[in-house]
């Protein structure tokens, strides 16, 4: 799957999540998920 990071626009490819953006070095929960797939939100009551 491919990466996206949300503050340089750096794409990268990887199966999991990557620690650091290779391109300014953004710490890992800046990159997200290039593929816009709906996650469900757990509605609990
Ligand atoms: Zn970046």
């Amino acid at each position: 799957m491919i990466w996206v990071c949300t503050k340089c626009g750096y794409e990268v490819e990887s199966d999991k999540r990557p620690d650091l953006c290779a391109m300014c070095y953004a710490a890992m929960h800046h990159m997200i998920p290039k593929k816009e797939e709906e996650q469900p939100e757990e509605k609990k009551d």
